[in-house]
């Protein structure tokens, strides 16, 4: 078979992607590569296209357990043999799969590191064929990167016991020099091809926002984005377990993750959202490294994380089937001193002998300081981080928020000379709160208290909002005037540059939002631009497979994805298949899904076109229809599905044919609350906390509440609404919409 029919009747997919090709065939010629491709560029297909080419075998070495889990429930779903052998199995587990390794049952077995040098492994990998070795998330075997990990080093010892050199295959998405090398080094690879793929991800909406409340930043989003799922991550286990416990009381269907929960608490949460149990993941950095969740349609941060690459890195798991979506982060000045604290106070590194450290320790500071930068500039946010990865680039992306926002460029000189002198006659002794302070004249105790108010600097600035006063001081920050003690609690203090700017006439321009456009922007902050492409779907039959998809992943016990990813549903509604020929057609439908799923999927999109060819008129764009006609359409036009399905789906079957005819959008919490209302829900116990459950009504009227139990083996709880709870929903339009 050639590589592109691997790809077409395995995978699904019609055509390799950028760097794709080129690694895929020099594996197969036999030489050791090293592809450095973003995550969510592909880096998968290039390592398991020339396994299934090979005669023998090949071993992958990972270093989490819940990328193997998901890696290999997509293999299998796609009619590959491939197993896993890492801590979560039990010795019984280990041994059967390396007895099924033994007799040539799998083509693909990841493991952990720590593997490498257990004897039984080792014994098995000794007598079997070897074809591959290859080392995902490589940039572990080096200490310069974040995530250096001692056991890597294993690999090569690993490599050495084998009768034959296998060829060698590493993959990574951190690209800085460094770290290439220390990859090439330690691994031994021979003479290997590189491939370095840009690092541009086109579908990603990049935005800064700095928001006073950021909680409410982040409702605005959930509320403008109802039907989407998302990480939130924060700096924090506090602010973790602060944010989450907030947007529960608040009814979001949001679930946590850190490192100082149980490990069964972890599993169950993080199989909660890969299985779109919960839609908003609130976590740790712990979170997510190796998670493969395709259908990511946000991540959110909280605070701002300590450098770029694990900014991108975090914020690339959203959108990796390729469809559009939002990576916003919320800006704080504290996010700097925390960073800045983490990196002072870290023993993580303890292996490292304390020259090292501090060498270590002097590169994290400057990466803070370019991370800093990113929140501060008012250029465009894509160029900023594809030219810190050193990729060449425009200045303009007209997909992040300095792009599309307008700016105008206005001259600080004489409000530098103002800042700097009041600067200087503080005597270089407080920090930035107490500068603004001064410089608006605040009559706060501090300020009398110190005599502040005695300066002749005091309520210079009175006139200019303290936000701007910040952006002010910022910029000259950032272009040395002055700056920031490295400190606890930073002290301003005057720069090199400082005397340069006090004799001089030339204009300093900085480059600010227009005042109204700032008005305008805190109303919509949180509204999804990635949402512009919404209207071209049909959003109807986008939920009804949304839900065959939930429902076959229930039945299947994997999560979502593993059977179709957004990006193949929304290919499916574009190109609407009838029969096998058309379906193979579609992005991501390879002949075993097709074998396995593909016939649900064809009767469910036969009906729907069926039913909307009798939907009368079509909306006309010029006369906008008042509520009476919006409900009386969704009534009319909604169709129930058959399968009984979660009220996330239903809240999309609904939404479908309400912005058909306009801008009304329920959200599950809306629909929840309804249910309740009417009596048809209630909470599973008396003080009103817990699930909602079915009442005696609900369950004549169609609402099942089920036990279910995820794969950690704790039970939990789910509603689901048969056709004559959907009905009953679509029924009582104008009620639901009446409280938007
Ligand atoms: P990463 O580089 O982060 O490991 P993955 O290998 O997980 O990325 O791929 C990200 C997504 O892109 C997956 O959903 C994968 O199936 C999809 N993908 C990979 N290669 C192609 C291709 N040639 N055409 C279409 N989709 C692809
Ligand atoms: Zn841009």
């Amino acid at each position: 078979m050639s590589k592109e029919q691997i790809l077409k009747q395995y995978f699904g997919y019609i055509a390799f992607r950028e760097g794709q090709e080129a690694l895929i065939d020099h594996i197969v010629d036999g030489d050791d590569v090293l592809g450095i491709m973003p995550t969510g560029a592909g880096k998968s297909i290039c390592f398991q296209v020339p396994a299934m080419l090979y005669d023998g075998i090949t071993i992958v070495v990972s270093p989490l357990i819940s990328l193997m889990k998901d890696q290999v429930q997509s293999l299998i779903a796609n009619g590959i043999p491939a197993a896993y052998i890492n801590s979560s199995l039990s010795a019984n587990q280990t041994q059967k799969a390396i007895e099924n390794a033994r007799n040539g049952k799998y083509k693909i077995i990841y493991v952990a590191p720590e593997r490498l040098d257990v004897d039984e492994f080792v014994s098995f990998a000794r007598s079997a064929n070897i074809a591959m070795v290859t080392v995902d998330e490589a940039h572990c075997v080096s200490q310069w990167g974040q995530d250096f990990r001692p056991s890597y080093l294993k690999i090569t010892e690993f490599i050495d016991k084998l009768p034959k050199r296998p060829v060698i295959s590493a993959f990574t998405a951190t690209a800085t020099r460094e770290v290439k090398d220390d990859i090439i080094k330690i691994l031994r690879l021979k003479q290997p091809f590189i491939a370095a793929t840009g690092f541009d991800r086109e579908n990603l909406y990049f935005e800064v926002q700095k928001p006073k409340d950021k909680y409410q930043a982040v409702i605005r989003f959930l509320q403008n984005n109802p039907d989407k799922g998302g990480i939130i991550y924060c700096a924090t286990r506090k602010t973790v377990e602060q944010v989450c416990g907030d947007l529960q009381n608040d009814h979001y269907n949001a679930t946590r993750y850190h490192a100082g929960l149980s490990e069964s608490e972890r599993t169950t949460n993080q199989d909660d959202f890969l299985y779109d149990r919960k839609t908003i993941m609130v976590a740790t950095n712990a979170f997510g490294m190796g998670i493969d969740k395709s259908n990511v349609n946000f991540v959110i941060h909280y605070n701002m994380p300590k450098n770029i690459e694990s900014y991108y890195q975090e914020a690339g798991r959203a959108g990796r089937d390729g469809t559009n979506a939002d990576c916003i982060l919320l800006y704080g000045g504290q996010d700097v001193i925390t960073n800045q604290f983490l990196i002072d106070h870290t023993s993580e590194q303890n292996e490292l002998d304390s020259e090292t450290l501090e060498l270590v320790k002097e590169k994290e500071r400057e990466r803070l300081k370019q991370m800093t930068y990113y929140c501060h500039t008012m250029d465009c946010l894509r160029s900023y981080i594809l030219r810190y990865f050193g990729d060449r680039s425009g200045n303009y992306c007209g997909n992040c928020s300095n792009c599309k926002q307008n700016f105008e460029t206005v001259d600080i000189l004489d409000y530098s000379k103002k800042i700097v002198s009041c600067i200087y006659r503080m005597r270089e002794r407080y920090g930035v709160q107490m500068l603004i302070d001064t410089l608006r004249g605040s009559r706060g105790e501090k300020i009398q208290n110190l005599h502040l108010d005695q300066l002749s600097t005091y309520g210079i600035m009175k006139e200019v909002p303290q936000s701007r006063i910040r952006e002010m001081i910022n910029y000259l920050v950032i272009n040395e005037y002055i700056v920031l003690t490295n400190t606890e609690f930073p002290v301003v203090k005057l720069g090199t540059k400082y005397k340069t700017l006090l004799d001089s006439d030339q204009p300093i321009l900085m480059k600010v939002v227009r005042e109204s456009e700032r008005a305008q922007k805190e109303m919509k902050s949180g509204n999804s631009k990635s949402s512009k492409y919404v209207g071209e779907i049909d959003q109807h039959l986008f939920a009804e497979l949304k839900g065959l998809r939930f429902q076959i992943a229930e039945e299947n016990r994997v999560p979502a994805f593993v059977v179709f990813s957004d990006a193949t549903l929304l290919d499916m509604c574009r190109k609407k298949p009838v029969n096998k020929d058309d379906m193979l057609a579609v992005s991501g439908v390879g002949e075993v899904k097709f074998q396995r799923y593909g016939e649900r999927f064809l009767k469910i999109i036969s009906q729907n076109s069926a039913v909307t060819a009798n939907v009368g008129q079509p909306i006309s764009a010029d006369s906008a229809p008042s509520i009476g006609e919006i409900c009386e359409y969704v009534k009319r036009s909604f169709v129930p599905s058959v399968e009984a399905v979660p009220v996330s789906i239903l809240t999309d079957m609904l939404n479908s044919l309400l912005l058909q005819k306009g801008d009304y959008k329920l959200s599950a919490i809306k629909l929840t609350n309804f249910f309740m209302k009417k009596g048809l829900l209630q909470p599973e116990n008396v003080e009103g906390k817990g699930n909602r459950v079915a009442t005696e009504l609900g369950k004549e009227h169609g609402i099942a509440t089920v036990e279910r139990t995820n794969s950690a083996g704790n039970a939990y709880r789910q509603n689901l609404y048969h056709q004559q709870a959907q009905q009953y929903a679509a029924d009582h339009i104008e009620e639901l919409i009446g409280g938007i």
